[in-house]
Order: structure tokens, then C-alpha cells, then sequence
């Protein structure tokens, strides 16, 4: 099929490429020209397994294209819409780009003479959205889908191609939600022949299944960060704590690792578009539990911070600290909201001299000249001379670290596991101070 994919970023890119895998032929849109010329030169704009090797080959058949031009949608069967929904100053979703997106795509829609032509929103939407959209593109011809994307970024492109389910958000009237439901069915063919769940619904129920998800993820973090202080309190073991709770399958283990708390372009953003959105609906107290969510998310940095105040005596004052990670999350260089930073710029205010390094992430950092820290190339460059370590991003470069190594670099033993993922008995045989969240 001739698809397009408007907005080609950590999720466009990646859905653009992934569908020129299963056999489509792609048009990538995007607004940003030095965007759209690494894509076509076939270099990522970010950090993503798995993703260089399906861009290059989709590139090389022939059937993977980027641009800047809208006029190429025309005639296409299919298009996505898959820019950024920041997070506006109320706290509310920013939809401009949204709009944005829909007003170039207009005068372009409604060529398609394949069949139906659908335009599936991916990105992520306040309740409510679709159904206000839905007369402006049906004005064209086209019909409107609800599509929404749950992938992962570090496993992008094989939750994109192997999803653990498919939601559409239909339009209400009958034959239009049957066409629509077949054009995406033949579109995701290869992906449904696995077997994956296609779930069938209206708009504001598929807008409100990727939100809800995203707040329930947000809340078992908190959830497990707040066990963590009540461990750090009384004395108990939080990651004890995890293991025996995750054992009843009511509630299983995955989110329940308690650290530095959660960031990245979605969660942080997700949960204040929620509740601004249900304050519209005149329901704002349904949600008035996630306001406490992103406050235990924002506290549990400064449960790190405080560790490492204690562990030099009480004052980060001109300590060297070498902060291990800078992307939200391992395997992303996503940097949007991250803990990490966040924890570095408290540390400098607090008058440490301070060194982030990430494999990632490091040189987008390295390109603002503006940082209130130091950036590190890599791990040996950032332990040397540290007086202490915080580790914030669990990549198995870290986490593989030889303490033994380690203790050979720095300049005090010192280290604050901010993810709860070292082997503390090996931190300490090395000689380290070793503290973590919520644990002795
Ligand atoms: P992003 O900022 O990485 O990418 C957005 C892209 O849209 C950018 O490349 C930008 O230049 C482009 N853009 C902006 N205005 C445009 C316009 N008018 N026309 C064409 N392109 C335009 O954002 P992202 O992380 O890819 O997220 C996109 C959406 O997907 C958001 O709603 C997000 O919540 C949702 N989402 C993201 C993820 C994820 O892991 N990143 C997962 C699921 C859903």
C-alpha cells in the first residue's frame, strides 16, 4: 500500500520505517529539513536498536522516502499522524502540531484511488480529540482512525512490528467503520497474521486506552518509590519488598524497580494532559491521584540527592560527582525529562563540580554549550577523580562496571545506585560507600 507518516520522530520515524519492513511504500513528512536529510541519507536522528539497519534497508529498496513537500501525500491510501503533543503551560496537551499537520494535509487528501483513504492519529491525544477532527477530514473523502502507538523506546521497532495489541478507534457511523477497519487490517496484515489482538472501539475509549495505560505505568512507579521511602524509614528493603509483591500475579514484577523515578517524552507529560483533561470534563477529582504520582516522581530525585549529602559529610560542596546517565531510560537517547539531568542541576546548585556521561546521549549533550556540567565521552573519563558516583541510567555499561576497576579511578569510594540495579556486596568488597533508594 502507499502510506505516509506525518511527523517523523522517535515514533514516526521509527512506524515509518517499520511499515516500509512489512512491504508498504512510505513517505516520511516531517517540518524539520535537517531532520528529513540525515533520514534520507539514512543516519537515525536518535538512538534506537534495531532501527539503523530497517531505515538503511527500506532506503536502499527503494520503498522508504523522506521529505519536507506535503504535496507528496497525495493519493496515498493511508496516513499517519505522528507529531509531538508537549505538554503546553497549563499543563494541558499542546495540539499544535497537530493541527498543524492536519491543516498541510488537507488540500492533499481525498486523491486516493485505491479504495477507502484513512488518516490514523498515533499521537498521543487529550479524550475528545478525534471526534473534533473527524468533520474536518471526513470534509475530504477520507475517514478518520484512532490508532494509538504503546511502543517502547529501546525496543521501538520490535514493539512496532510484534505490538502486544492493535487498538482502532472507529468512527461511529457503521460503513465508514467497517471500510476504515479493513483498509488498517490489510495495512497490518503481516502483523495480525501473528495472532496479536486487534481490539475494535470508538474514539474516545482508544484515546483514553493509551492514556489510562501511561498513568497506570506512571503509578506503579510511584507506587514502588513510595515503598522505597517507607523501606529507607523503617529500616526494610524495598527491592525485598519488589520481589515478594511481584510474586502475586495480581500485580507481577515489571515497574516495580524503585530508583530515580520516571521520564522521557511521555509519562511526565501524559499524566498532567490527563488530569488538565479531565478538569475540562468536569471530573478533575477522578484524577486528582496522579498530581500525587508526578510529586513522589519529583521527591524520589531528591531522596538521591539526599544519600548523597550524607555520604560526604553533609555538603556536595565542590565534591566532583560524576553522574552515570543522561537518556530518561537504557538503549534511548532520549533526554526529555530526564532524571539524571535532573538530579546533575541539583547537584551543581548545591555547589558540586559535576560530570554526566551517557553512551547515548552524551554527544547531544556535548552540542549545548550552555550546561551548568561537565560532559563525559565516556565511563572512564567521568569516574576519574570522582568523589562520588551516581548511577541514573541503568545501561549495562554501568551495570557491568568492575567496582574493582572503578575504585582504581576515582578519588573517593562513593557510590549512590540510583536504580537499584548494582550488586551492592561487590560496590563494597571494592571499598565503596555504597547507598541505594530505599534499601540499608
Ligand atoms: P518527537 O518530538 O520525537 O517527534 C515529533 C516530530 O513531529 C518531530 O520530528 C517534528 O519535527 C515533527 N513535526 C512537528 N510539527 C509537524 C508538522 N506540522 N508536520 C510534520 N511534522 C511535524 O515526538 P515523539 O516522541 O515521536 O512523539 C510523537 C507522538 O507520539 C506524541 O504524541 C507522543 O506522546 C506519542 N508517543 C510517543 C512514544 C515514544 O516513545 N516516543 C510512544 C508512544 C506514543
Amino acid at each position: 500500500m502507499n502510506i505516509t507518516v506525518i511527523g517523523c520522530g522517535y515514533l514516526g520515524a521509527v512506524h515509518a520505517s517499520a511499515m516500509a519492513e512489512l512491504g508498504h511504500r512510505v513517505v516520511g513528512v516531517d517540518v524539520d529539513p535537517d531532520k528529513v536529510a540525515a533520514l534520507s541519507e539514512g543516519r537515525p536522528p536518535f538512538h534506537e536498536p534495531g532501527f539503523t539497519e530497517i531505515l538503511q534497508r527500506n532506503i536502499g529498496s527503494g520503498r522508504l522516502t523522506f521529505t519536507t513537500d506535503f504535496a507528496t501525500i497525495g493519493g496515498a491510501q493511508v496516513h499517519f499522524i505522528t507529531v509531538g503533543t508537549p505538554q503546553g503551560p497549563s499543563g494541558a496537551a499542546d495540539l499544535t502540531y497537530v493541527h498543524a499537520a492536519i491543516e498541510a494535509m488537507l488540500p492533499h487528501l481525498g486523491r486516493c484511488t485505491d479504495g477507502a483513504e484513512v488518516v490514523a492519529g498515533k499521537s498521543t491525544v487529550p479524550v475528545g480529540t478525534a471526534a473534533r477532527l473527524e468533520p474536518v477530514i471526513a470534509s475530504t473523502g477520507a475517514l478518520l482512525v484512532w490508532n494509538p502507538e504503546f511502543l517502547r523506546e529501546g525496543f521501538a521497532v520490535e514493539d512496532t512490528l510484534h505490538p502486544d495489541r492493535m487498538v482502532y478507534g472507529l468512527p461511529g457511523e457503521p460503513d465508514g467503520a467497517e471500510r476504515a477497519r479493513a483498509v488498517l487490517d490489510e495495512l497490518y496484515a503481516p502483523i495480525l497474521a501473528e495472532g496479536i489482538p486487534r481490539l475494535l472501539m470508538d474514539y474516545p475509549t482508544a484515546e483514553l486506552v493509551k492514556i489510562s495505560a501511561n498513568a497506570f505505568l506512571a503509578t506503579k512507579i510511584s507506587f514502588i518509590n513510595a515503598m522505597a521511602s517507607i523501606c529507607d524509614a523503617a529500616g526494610g528493603d524495598v527491592t525485598s519488598l519488589a520481589r515478594a509483591i511481584g510474586m502475586d500475579t495480581r500485580i507481577g514484577h515489571r515497574f516495580l524497580r524503585a530508583g530515580i523515578g520516571f521520564g522521557g517524552g511521555c509519562l511526565p507529560k501524559d499524566i498532567r494532559a490527563f488530569q488538565a483533561r479531565a478538569e475540562e470534563l468536569g471530573v478533575g477529582e477522578a484524577l486528582e491521584f496522579l498530581a500525587e504520582v508526578d510529586q513522589i516522581n519529583e521527591e524520589t530525585r531528591h531522596h538521591a540527592l539526599v544519600k548523597a549529602r550524607s555520604m560526604l559529610g553533609g555538603s556536595l560542596n565542590r565534591a566532583r560527582v560524576a553522574v552515570l546517565g543522561a537518556a530518561f531510560k537504557p538503549d534511548s537517547d532520549d533526554i526529555r525529562c530526564s532524571p539524571g539531568l535532573a538530579i546533575a542541576s541539583e547537584l551543581v546548585d548545591e555547589g558540586a563540580q559535576v560530570v554526566v556521561t551517557d553512551p547515548a546521549a552524551a554527544p547531544i549533550l556535548a552540542r549545548d554549550v550552555d550546561l551548568p556540567y561537565d560532559v563525559a565521552d565516556d565511563l572512564e573519563d567521568a569516574l576519574t577523580a570522582a568523589d562520588l558516583i551516581v548511577l541514573a541510567t541503568e545501561w549495562t555499561q554501568y551495570t557491568h562496571c568492575d567496582p574493582v576497576w572503578a575504585a582504581t579511578l576515582v578519588n573517593g569510594r562513593n557510590i549512590v545506585d540510583g536504580r537499584n540495579a548494582l550488586n551492592p556486596k561487590a560496590w563494597r568488597e571494592a571499598g565503596f560507600t555504597y547507598a541505594a533508594i530505599g534499601r540499608q
